[in-house]
Order: C-alpha cells, then structure tokens, then sequence
C-alpha cells in the first residue's frame, strides 16, 4: 500500500448513515494491486441486509436533504471538490494502487471527477421550472422540477472515481440521496471520496456505500420500492439485468453500456493529429474505456503512411507499473482482461490480420502486454463485434467513405466515434450519419463535465454531465392554479 499523507483515506468499511461499518458477516473480500497481485486491504462482504439499511438511511436523509435551499447544498459539493484536490496526490496514489493506471493519468482523473463535483454544484442552483401559458384565463400552469428520490449507483473499476462523481454530484445536487456500489476490484476510491464527503459536510445518510457482492446488492437496490432511481455504468449484459429486475419497481434509469467506437481517418486527414488522437482514444487506461477506439479505419490514400506513424509513436510508449513516473501503460485489471486481449488478437491473425508491432505479453509478466497494431482486419474478425478493452490497435482499409460509415454503424453499439478530415463538408455528412451518442472530430479525447456523455443503440439509456445529466435526478411535478378568473 502506498504511503499516504493522510493515512485515513484508506478506509476499507462500508459508509451508511454516515457510520463506517464492516459487514454483519465479519466477512471481507481482498482488494489487490493489479501491477503485482499484493493485497492492498480487506473490503467488506456486505450483502442485502447492510444494503437495506444504507437504502432506509438514505430515505431518512431525503426528507432533511431536499429541502436544503439549493446554495446550501452547492456549498457542501463545492467543500467536497475543494477537499478532493487539496488530497489530489493521495486520492492518484490509492487509484494507481488498486487500478494500476499511471500516477500521471490518475492525478487528471482527480482533477476530472472533481470536475463534476465542481458543474454540479453550480448547477444545482440552475434547477428551473417553466410556467405555461394556460388554454384559459382562470388558470397559471406550472411545471417544477423535484429530485426523483433515493438513487442506487453502481460503478465499474476503469474510472473509479470519475464514474462515481459524475453520477452523486449531480444526484445531490437535484436534492436525492444515494447508495453506491463501487466495483469490487476498486472499492478504495470510492470509499476515500466517502471519507471526503463527510468532511464536506455532507449530512449523514446522504451518501452511503455498500461493498460487496454485486449480484445481491443489485438485486436488493431494484426490488426496493424506496429506491425510484438506478444510474449504472458497466457492461451492456448487466445493463440489461439491471432494467429487467427494475420493471417490477418501474425506477428511471441511467444506464452507461458498452462501446465499440469506430475510429475514421480519411484521407484528407493531417496525419501527425489522426495518430496523436487515435494514442489517447487507444492507449489511454491501456484501452480500458468504453469510449476506447476499438476499431480504426483508414482510408486507402493514407494507410500505408498512417501505419507507419503510428507503429513509431506506439513503440515509444513506456510500459510499466503505474507508479513509476514514465510509465504510459500500466498493467491490465485483471488475468482475464489479459486473456480477452489475447483472443481477439489470435482470432485476427488466424483470418489474415498482420502484426504490425507488440503482439505478445508484456515482459514484465503478470498482466502486462505490449501496445499492439495489427493491419488489414476484416469485418468477420471477432474484434469488429466485441470490444477488446486493451491495448490492441486493429486498422481496417477503406476505400469509399460511405463503405467507413455503413462498417462504423455495423454494430449494436452506439456510445462513441471519432474522425480526422479537414474537409468540413465530408465532416458533416459522416456527424450526420454516425449512429452514437458522442461524435469526436479531429480529437480523440473528448471527456469533459460539461458535455453530455452517452450512447444510443445497445450502449444504453441517459446522459452524464452537462445540464443534461442533472434532468436524470428530476422528475416535474405539473400543477394547475384553477379558478383564477378575474
Ligand atoms: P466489467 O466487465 O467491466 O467488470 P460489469 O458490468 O460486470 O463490467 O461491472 C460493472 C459493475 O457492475 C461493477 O460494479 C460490478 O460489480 C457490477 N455488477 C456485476 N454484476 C452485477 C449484477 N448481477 N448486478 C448488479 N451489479 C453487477
């Protein structure tokens, strides 16, 4: 475990109603660093019942929470933003430990999950209702905007504080109340954001969270008929289960699912952008994001040209654990994240894909593999359906642009997609006939708090951040003012 200056944000309990609690059982389940399988803590097992509590305490605090005048509530998100950077080094040093990501990319995921404290903590001041003009003169129509209630999160392990804050900053914010349940692969950072929110001054209850197994705790967050609001990111099959097991209790839904973002490179595309792009949408988290290039297509005019920058720039990447300060990639979560890689890339050689550079293990050992580009992948490769979630590059030829489009859109997903053009015309029929929610042109990161992140198709349900991302903690309450005729 690394070193902390402040030594109390490692804190593996369970938070409800503003207590920090081990599981009823006594039983707890290991957190390990990813970089070299050490045990980092001991996490609690918790399952339904302390889940039952952390949803009575929240409903407790919903009655008190909501009605504190919205710059009271800013005030207490801003104390927890401001906390988060003054403890920036720790929270990147807990992050890099249970996540593996490099120190470097761990401080800007603090910096950004801050970020969201920060927007929703203005814009819980911006919660605005509309007054109608009425069909009659004796009534006033009116539609204000109420926090839906409790809300049930649960966050994957690739961004494990940024997915957390993104969805209880704006939740506090509208007046709700939350239970979280943070991976089990990286309950610390969520627990560490805990310890911060106390410190804020978020009153007990407000915020809880439940670790432990996920299947039971899922469950017990969409049978309970207190929880009105469920706000998930992970994988599209758990999205699935999750609406499935809300229908009984007809909750609103958020749901972050999987992507499998194409990548375009036209031909008229400044190439030195395209592959500087396609390094952060690629390699950033070592390709474990759902917004991740997962497939690149170049246009014949520049294929051979864009390979070749491509093949240098990726071979000075720096593999190593992420705390070591040069390090670009860090290791993969887990063995099989590892082993999902290697299939992809087995699948594609095996149907004539070339290997262009990496290609194998890192060797480092443990779950570390080389940066890989492979050319000429084809559409029955296994990788052009499923998303890899690592560091593999497959560059798929194209000659027509429509021939681009129509394979960008030839998946079930819609989250996210990039192109690199300079022909403004060009750029525009290709927004237009991109089937996602978020279209990156001429830039490959394009994560901010400002914008609204999401996707159509089978990549899910809502949007997180931006104005919009607080409408999925509100609900409007229409009234009618009758019997005012003069
Ligand atoms: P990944 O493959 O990226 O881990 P998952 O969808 O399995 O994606 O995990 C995302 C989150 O969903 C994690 O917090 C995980 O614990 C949780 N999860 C997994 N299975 C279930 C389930 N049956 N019910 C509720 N949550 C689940």
């Amino acid at each position: 475990m690394p070193a902390l200056k402040y030594p109390s944000l490692l804190n593996p309990r369970c938070l409800i109603d503003g207590q920090w609690r081990d599981a009823d059982s006594a039983l707890t389940f290991d957190v390990t660093n990813p970089a070299n399988g050490t045990v980092l803590a001991q996490v609690p097992a918790a399952g339904s019942a302390e889940t039952e509590r952390a949803i009575t305490a929240a409903e407790r605090a919903l009655t008190t929470w909501r009605k504190l005048p919205a710059p009271d509530r800013a005030a207490k998100l801003r104390r927890w933003h401001d906390l988060m950077l003054t403890h920036l080094e720790d929270l990147a040093s807990l992050l890099t430990a249970e996540q593996g990501k490099p120190l470097s990319d761990a401080r800007a995921e603090v910096r950004y999950a801050a970020s969201f404290v920060d927007w929703y903590a203005e814009e819980a001041r911006r919660i605005y209702g509309d007054v109608i003009p009425a069909p009659s003169g004796d009534r006033r129509i009116l539609a204000l905007k109420e926090p839906v209630g409790v809300c049930g999160a649960i966050t994957p392990w690739n961004f494990p504080y940024a997915m957390v804050t993104r969805k209880v900053a704006p939740a506090l914010a509208a007046g709700c109340t939350m239970v979280l349940k943070p991976a089990e692969q990286t309950p610390l950072s969520a627990l560490a954001l805990g310890v911060l929110a106390l410190e804020a001054g978020i009153p007990d209850g407000v915020f809880n969270i439940v670790t432990g197994d996920p299947a039971i705790i899922g469950k017990t967050l969409t049978d309970s008929p207190v929880v009105r609001k469920i706000s998930f990111t992970g994988s599209t099959e758990v999205g699935r289960l999750l609406m499935r097991q809300s229908a009984t209790t007809l909750k609103k839904l958020s749901l972050e699912l999987g992507g499998n973002a194409p990548f375009i490179v036209f031909d008229d595309a400044d190439i030195d952008e395209a592959v500087a792009g396609l390094m952060q949408a690629k390699f950033r988290n070592a390709g474990q994001a759902c917004i991740a290039a997962n497939r690149i297509y170049v246009q014949r005019g520049v294929y051979e040209a864009f390979s070749k920058r491509l093949c240098e720039t990726v071979a000075r990447l720096r593999v190593s654990a992420g705390t070591d300060e040069g390090a670009d990639i860090g290791p993969l979560i887990d063995g099989s994240a590892v082993e999902k890689v290697e299939a992809h890339l087995e699948d594609a050689l095996a149907h004539g894909a070339k290997l262009l550079c990496g290609g194998k293990r890192h060797a480092l050992g443990g779950t570390f593999f080389e940066p890989t580009v492979i050319a000429d992948a084809t559409e029955n490769m296994v990788l052009a359906r499923d998303e890899t979630f690592g560091p593999l590059a497959p560059l798929f030829p194209f000659d027509r642009d429509d021939d681009a489009i129509a394979a960008a859109n030839a998946v079930e997903y819609g989250l996210g997609a990039y192109l690199y053009s300079r022909d403004q015309r060009r750029i525009w029929r290709a927004i237009d006939a991109l089937e996602t929610g978020m279209v990156g042109v001429n830039s490959g990161m394009i994560s901010t708090a400002v914008a609204p992140f999401g996707g159509i198709k089978q990549s899910g349900l809502g949007r997180e951040g931006s104005r919009y991302g607080i409408e999925e903690y509100l609900v409007l309450k229409y009234v009618c003012l009758g019997g005012l005729a003069a």
